[in-house]
């Protein structure tokens, strides 16, 4: 149960990761409400148990208004202030306390462009922002803590903005229209400058076009890397062993023939002949 609640949770999670951008380590904006509920329920270390549920470090955040009302509330929520004066401050612009859902509906914003997941036990708010915001909502149940999944709206706007990525904007395609123009114009014979010119840009508009797949078949060549190994490593090793055993008899000939000069540049000339008659190939042998 507990693997299957988790998987479900990663889930959610990685579905505002994709689709939003949503990066680690996560930051979560905590509300009077759910700051009392991890004190209450003993749900501590709040930020190891949360980056649990989020399957990531996190950062837990708060805002000035939530602590205002956090000390209008008095002695019952004494340790709910103590643990929200230590969270990091989400900066919001108001000079007067205001109502804790209000200051946080702010500071999100209906894109929440700095990707805040929303810690809160209001169910009413957490509903208001599903309809209209991009947020992940986390929230305790007794002593686990769970996200909601996303809403319509969510999935829904992740779909829109999916769709604008794929699709070309008004711009994009007077800016291809533009040029592939260009490159038609130059389709000129070639050897021209001109045709020069613009022969980079066309090789690569037609091979690599938006799958990658190639317009026409290239065969791979085939080329020889080197002797065959099978058939000619051995007849080389025996070459090799009959030059050398040619060498030194020559090289015993010409030490035998050490009197005379001339006997000597004889037995080196023969050397020459024979080697290079090796080289040639294996048939002509003596
Ligand atoms: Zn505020």
């Amino acid at each position: 149960m507990r693997v299957k609640r988790q998987k479900k949770n990663r889930r959610t999670v990685r579905f505002f990761t994709v689709c939003f951008g949503f990066r680690q380590p996560f930051k979560v904006l905590c509300d009077g409400t759910f700051i009392h509920h991890l004190v209450a329920n003993e749900i501590t270390p709040a930020d190891t148990v949360i980056s649990d549920l989020l399957g990531g470090p996190v950062k837990l955040f708060t805002t000035r208004c939530v602590v205002a009302e956090l000390e209008k509330l008095g002695k019952d929520f004494s340790e709910s202030l103590e643990a929200a004066q230590m969270l990091s401050t989400a900066t919001c612009e108001h000079e007067e306390a205001k109502a804790a859902d209000e200051c946080l509906s702010q500071v999100l914003g209906l894109q929440n462009t700095e990707h805040f997941f929303l810690g809160t036990q209001d169910a009413d708010f957490r509903r208001k922002l599903q309809q209209e915001s991009i947020v992940p909502l986390v929230f305790g149940l007794r002593n686990i803590l769970l996200i909601d999944q996303p809403s319509d709206f969510q999935r829904e706007t992740a779909k829109d903005s999916e769709k604008r990525r794929l699709n070309m904007t008004d711009t994009e395609k007077r800016l291809l229209a533009k040029r592939t123009s260009k490159i038609v114009a130059s389709n000129r014979p070639e050897g021209t400058i001109a045709n020069e010119e613009w022969g980079m840009p066309r090789v690569i508009s037609t091979r690599n076009n938006a799958l990658g797949v190639k317009d026409r078949p290239q065969f791979k060549r085939n080329r020889a890397k080197g002797p065959n190994p099978l058939s000619c490593m051995k007849k080389k090793k025996n070459n090799n062993t009959e030059r050398r055993q040619f060498k030194s008899k020559a090289e015993s000939n010409s030490g035998a023939q050490k009197e005379k000069k001339e006997g000597e540049s004889d037995a080196k000339k023969r050397t020459r002949k024979r080697s290079k008659e090796g080289k040639s190939g294996p048939e002509s042998t003596e």
